[in-house]
């Protein structure tokens, strides 16, 4: 690995800066220039340089004084579903264009508190929907290792920065899969933790019962830096967060898989999955293997109906969050109306994207009298199989593996007008989000076209840590995540 400020890792980062052998205002202005060089990727919709610089100036007044806190100067860029004081809050949306945020999102504040600096605010699908980021309204964000390519959604400009060295780690959101998807497809390594483990105030809301944040970096060992940084109660603001106490999640990286059973469900190595993917799945399941693991064949039966269950589930959610969009309260408001309902009308017809409309509209039917029970009601009680299920297969091993995704990275504009195509790309992420389980992917490999490859690990409920030491020895053991983008 080279010494360039951009090859370095969160950890690496965060030791040149405490040993004040460089400080977090060079750091700083180091990512700045590579973000704006590399506008062609989309990645970021907000940089304010001013504001990035005056956060590193705080930190290096931290450093110097010699009580800073362990992630003192490092950057990291967000998704632009957390809201933020400093930099306007889109959401990938025209209905909250310029808004602007009268508080930071507890994740932010959290990575503020251990002392990261904000790069600015990255790409993503209109409210988190979609799975390759070409559901923003402004814009399409680029995968670093093909320009043709999406990076993967919801949180592509996430894994777009990351991958192509704009960021050392970003934050993104997983609802059905877009902090592991993106990941894979841009060759980094994100984790979706425990549903309740980081808390959501100040997360621009999709589907509540789902949502979960999670950071976005190279290594396993960054995301336990990150993720300990995150997680926590936070009671006063999300009532759904978790009352479990933070941990230091960098603790749990011994190394050791000794014992350890993975479990693979036969429905994610299926007639749908790749030849590509599936080998490179294969190669990393035998490095494991061969590092300690041992492997046992578990069943998922629902996994098929995941699909059904999540867009019942999600839509019939997204349709009442997002109702609060009405032109009135927050951002865009349509310029011309006759009366108070057709201002609603234009403003929502206006502001919201194709893919927006169409869940709201599906969520407001699944939850309409008459189809409650039909739909809504059905796959609630569905969503329950599926956990019962998980919680089967865990008597029988302690994680389990899979990929992400059935395909490398598709074409930019390749799923065209058709939504199913992106829906049923979610197949082997959506179990574990419907379960409310942590989920990680890290590189395994490459396939078509030498895109990456990542394999996917779900974990029991608060097993956080025992993903990320599976991740981290497979770190060890292999190169996936060092390897750089054409041109990064
Ligand atoms: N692709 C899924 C969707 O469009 C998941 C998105 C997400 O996790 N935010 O809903």
């Amino acid at each position: 690995m080279s010494d360039a400020l951009h090859d370095l890792t969160v950890a690496q980062l965060a030791a040149r800066l405490k040993s004040r052998d460089v400080s977090a205002d060079e750091v700083a202005r180091h990512f700045l220039a590579r973000s704006q060089a590399a506008s062609d990727l989309g990645a970021y919709l907000a940089l304010d340089e001013e504001a990035t610089l005056a956060q590193a100036r705080a930190a290096d007044a931290l450093l110097t004084a010699g009580n800073a806190p362990a992630l003192a100067g490092v950057p990291i860029a967000h998704k632009d579903i957390f809201v933020t004081r400093d930099f306007a809050t889109t959401a990938g949306s025209k209905m909250l264009e310029a808004y602007r945020s009268p508080f930071d999102a507890t994740v932010v504040h959290r990575l503020a508190e251990a002392g990261m600096v904000t790069l600015g605010k990255l790409n993503c699908d209109e409210f988190a929907m979609g799975s390759g980021n070409e559901n923003s309204a402004y814009g399409v964000a680029r995968n670093p290792w093909d320009a043709v390519r999406v990076p993967g959604g919801s949180s592509g400009g996430s894994a777009a920065a990351v991958a192509g060295r704009l960021a050392p780690a970003a934050t993104g959101t997983d609802t059905g899969g877009s902090i592991r998807q993106p990941a894979s497809f841009c060759g980094i390594t994100g984790i979706k933790p425990t549903y309740g483990r980081a808390s959501r105030y100040g997360m621009v809301a999709f589907a509540s019962s789902l949502d979960q944040a999670g950071p976005m970096a190279r290594t396993a060992e960054d995301c336990a830096l990150l993720l300990s940084a995150i997680c926590g109660p936070d009671p006063d603001r999300d009532s759904t967060s978790l009352d479990v106490p933070a941990e230091d999640f960098t603790r749990g990286l011994t190394g050791d898989l000794t014992g350890l059973r993975i479990g693979l469900p036969t429905e994610f190595f299926g007639g749908g999955l790749n030849g590509d993917v599936r080998a490179a799945i294969d190669g990393a399941l035998a490095e494991l293997r061969q590092l300690g693991a041992t492997v046992v064949d578990i069943s998922l039966p629902r996994t098929r109906m995941a699909i059904p269950v999540y867009y019942v589930l999600a839509a019939a959610e997204a349709s009442s969050n997002l109702s609060r969009f009405d032109g009135v309260k927050f951002g865009y408001r349509a310029p011309d109306y006759t009366d108070l309902e057709d201002m609603y009308k234009k403003t929502r017809a206006q502001g919201f994207g194709d893919e927006v409309q169409r869940r709201i509209m599906t969520g407001a039917y699944v939850l309409s009298h008459g189809y409650y029970d039909a739909y809504y009601l059905q796959a609630q009680k569905v969503r329950r199989l599926i956990a019962q299920d998980f919680q089967r297969a865990f008597e029988q091993c302690d994680v389990i593996a899979g990929p992400v995704a059935p395909s490398v990275a598709w074409g930019i504009g390749a799923h065209g007008d058709d939504p199913l195509a992106d829906y049923l790309a979610d197949i082997y992420t959506l179990p574990a989000s419907l379960a409310g389980l942590p989920g990680l992917s890290v590189p395994a490999g490459f396939g078509e076209g030498g895109m990456p490859v990542g394999l996917q690990l779900i974990g029991n409920y608060l097993q956080e840590g025992r993903l990320l030491n599976v991740a981290h020895r497979l770190q060890q053991a292999t190169d996936f995540h060092q390897r750089r983008p054409p041109g990064a």
